[in-house]
């Protein structure tokens, strides 16, 4: 048999290939090839070289070019993805392309490892010092006579740069160059640590060169970022790199600047909003070692780090970290898999810890620490429960609730409004006839959006517009049912006239920086009436923010998802973190129907630990994860019998296995954009078992004649079922 190069190539199959070693060169594990593939060619990532193939030589194809001479994924990721792969029951191809940033994956040569930096040319001196040119163009000369910056920096400085770095570039008054940028400096200090940050700061140095994971469990502003920096700085000081994965983009700026002006050391971002070369410059930056401090969101995950010191996960609790489609990795726990495999410690950071990670601690395998004060700020904001019913409401909102936010606003601080749902009304009703409008692609309401004038499927992303009258009976009774933060400001507005109003959701923060920007003008002391979605929920000190108004969480109380409690117990508790972060007090209230509702008061009387607790004895009690283990099979057709027929022979490939079985069944949305939806749900006491039981199982699947009429994916500890 021939010596064969094993290739992981971005198909989802859950097969490697094997193809014949190139003419010339040598491919090594971790490197890329160019290889035929199907009618066309394809870029992969060698697995294994030298390995024995079992088909014959006359069937295989030999590899066209090596683009990397050494490996472009070290032997720790590559193990690292191996196993990540074989958790999550992977096709090993899409484990591998979710590693490398998009410009990495293509048959091109590695981008220019260097920031891109400009520098005043001689004649650019001269004409600063003579004081010619006037506008942009000034104030770029302006930006540069402190020396080269980057163009991020620039970028930053003075947006929209660009143009007049294109005219001074033709000025030859600029010029490109490659020159040392100097670190950018300390501008802040460290406060001094409380006892507690100290405390944790100390038992996680401890730790430094060796694998352990922590779980960093402090209130929202009880000062864990304070505790990553002082770790990171260590780890820095060791000449070690550090990765800090935030749960968004949103987040990502701030942050960065917080470290940098802290740490006087650039800071990586790798995240899915960058130019693509940024992202592969930043990523190649880490890789070789330059890098110190990496910040990304979920696929930084895969940054190498040749020199690990720490990985932290802030806000470990947030379901972001799930990948829902390909590869549905968890990056928290991708973290940990790394963790062991860098020898670093893990510090998983949550004012509201996920169920897993607090079991985990129950199970000895985390250690926790705990933050429960907030040295900046004043006592937690209470939570007070609006009751809702018997209660006249003006578009959705209390009479209570509106008191408390004119008295908010009249002492010139600001409120937020949450409501974790889009648009103006989640229903558009008849009221003659009990007609509403619904996406016939999903058979599930249509949101109105009155601004843009359309009804939206938030499901298939559908767009009709509003019917003039009713279709089904003709009456011109068509009414909206329900709020959305459109409708929630259009009242807010009616009520304050004299209040700014702004809304936050994915319609107003589209633009890349619009989030920013939106919040920019808050920092100040001035009333306004911030209302917005889930986007609210997280970072962002709004020091003269007071009152929280939480509306509409009531769908959560009477979900039948069993993560929907410790969803909403999550969300209060964050949202209401929001209030009173800086001198004065806040206040939180929460506009319910079910004012009695246990968790509501546990939550509110004991706080999330408590509830939390509670959430996880009823889970052990029902051997519901973190103590069940589960797999879903999920899978989709045109035709619902397609869908039945697969997920029938998959379940039958399982039959006497020791797990328990439910379904085929539809899923909860039967159908979706135009295609049926069904699912099997697989699940065992032990992960060995349901692994033992579904490493086979998986390519058998795809072997599957039925398997052809339909799209499937199986997905590790899904997070909605
Ligand atoms: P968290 O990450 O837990 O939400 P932060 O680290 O952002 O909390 O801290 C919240 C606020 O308290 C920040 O403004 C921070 O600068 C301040 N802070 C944190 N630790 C201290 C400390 N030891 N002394 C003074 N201020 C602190
Ligand atoms: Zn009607
Ligand atoms: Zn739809």
């Amino acid at each position: 048999m021939p010596a064969v190069l094993r290739v992981a190539l971005p198909v989802p199959l859950p097969t490697l290939f094997d193809y014949l070693p190139p003419a010339s060169g040598e491919a090594v594990a971790g490197s890329r090839v160019l290889v035929p593939f199907g009618k066309g060619k394809a870029v992969g990532v060698v697995v294994e070289a030298n390995v024995e193939s079992a088909v014959g030589n006359a069937r295989l194809k030999r590899v066209l070019r090596v683009l990397d001479d050494a490996p472009l994924l070290d032997a720790e990721l590559m193990a690292t993805l191996a196993r990540a792969a074989d958790y999550w029951l992977g096709a090993p191809g899409e484990a591998y392309a979710n590693a490398l940033p998009l410009a990495l994956r293509e048959d091109r040569p590695l981008p220019d490892l260097h920031e891109e930096a400009w520098t005043l040319t001689d004649a650019g001196r001269s004409a600063l010092d003579a004081g010619s040119r006037r506008g942009g163009s000034r104030a770029l000369l302006d930006a540069l006579a402190r020396g080269p910056q980057t163009a991020e920096l620039l970028h930053e400085m003075l947006p929209g740069w660009r143009d007049a770095a294109r005219r001074l570039e033709q000025a030859a008054l600029i010029e490109r160059t490659q020159a040392h940028v100097a670190e950018p400096p300390r501008v802040t200090a460290a406060p001094s640590l409380s006892e507690e940050q100290q405390q944790a700061v100390d038992a996680i140095g401890e730790s430094l060169g060796k694998f352990q994971p922590f779980l960093l469990d402090g209130v929202t502003g009880s000062g864990k970022t304070e505790v990553y920096l002082a770790l990171i700085e260590k780890v820095i000081a060791q000449g070690k790199q550090a990765l800090l994965l935030v749960p968004e983009i949103g987040l990502a700026p701030q942050t960065v600047r917080r470290l940098r002006d802290r740490l006087g050391v650039a800071v990586q971002v790798l995240h899915s909003n960058l130019a693509e070369g940024d992202r592969a410059r930043a990523w190649l930056r880490a890789r070789s070692g330059e890098a110190k401090v990496i910040l990304g969101t979920r696929s930084a995950i895969f940054t190498p780090l040749p020199h690990a010191g720490l990985i932290v996960v802030d806000e470990e609790h947030d379901s972001a970290y799930k990948q829902q489609e390909g590869f549905r990795y968890h990056a928290r726990d991708l973290a940990i898999l790394r963790g062991r495999a860098l020898n670093v410690p893990v510090v998983l950071g949550s004012a509201t810890p996920s169920l897993e990670s607090l079991a985990n601690v129950q199970a000895g395998r985390y250690r926790a620490l705990h933050l429960r004060a907030r040295p900046g700020a004043i006592r937690a904001p209470q939570v007070q429960i609006v009751d809702m019913r018997a209660q006249r409401l003006d578009h959705g909102l209390s009479p209570a609730l509106l008191a408390a936010v004119g008295d908010t606003v009249a002492r010139g601080e600001q409120v937020l409004v949450f409501r974790n749902r889009r648009g103006y009304a989640p229903v558009l009703l008849c009221y003659s006839c009990g007609w509403h409008a619904e996406c016939p692609r999903c058979e599930h309401p249509m949101t109105l959006h009155a601004g843009r004038r359309v009804l939206i499927c938030h499901h298939c992303d559908a767009t009709t517009r509003i019917p003039s009258q009713c279709p089904s009976c003709a009456a011109p009774d068509l009414k909206p049912q329900g709020q959305g933060t459109e409708r929630l400001e259009e009242a807010l507005t009616a009520q304050f006239p004299d209040v700014p109003v702004l809304r936050i959701d994915r319609e107003t923060t589209r633009r890349r920086d619009s989030f920013e920007q939106l919040l920019e003008g808050l920092h100040e002391d001035k009333p306004a009436i911030l209302v917005g979605t889930q986007m609210l929920a997280k970072g962002h000190d709004l020091p003269n923010l007071t009152l929280v108004a939480i509306v509409g969480v009531d769908e959560g109380l009477l979900s039948v998802d069993f993560r929907a409690s410790e969803r909403l117990a999550q969300l209060v508790v964050q949202v209401a973190g929001r209030a009173g972060r800086a001198k004065k007090p806040g206040r939180v209230l929460l506009q319910t129907h079910h004012p009695e509702h246990p968790l509501l008061r546990q939550l509110l009387a004991q706080g999330y630990a408590a509830s939390a607790n509670t959430l996880l004895d009823e889970r052990r009690s029902v051997q519901l994860p973190p103590f069940g283990h589960q797999v879903l099979l999920r899978a989709d057709a045109h035709q619902r019998d397609h869908v039945d027929a697969f997920l029938g022979d998959a379940a039958q490939a399982l039959a006497g296995l020791p797990l328990q079985l439910a379904g085929p069944m539809p899923a909860p949305m039967p159908l979706r954009a135009g295609r049926h939806r069904g699912q099997l749900l697989i699940e065992a006491d032990t992960r060995s078992a349901l692994h033992g039981a579904l490493r086979p199982w998986y390519p058998a699947l795809s072997a599957l004649p039925s398997a052809r009429r339909v799209r499937w994916s199986l997905d590790v500890d899904p997070i909605d079922l």
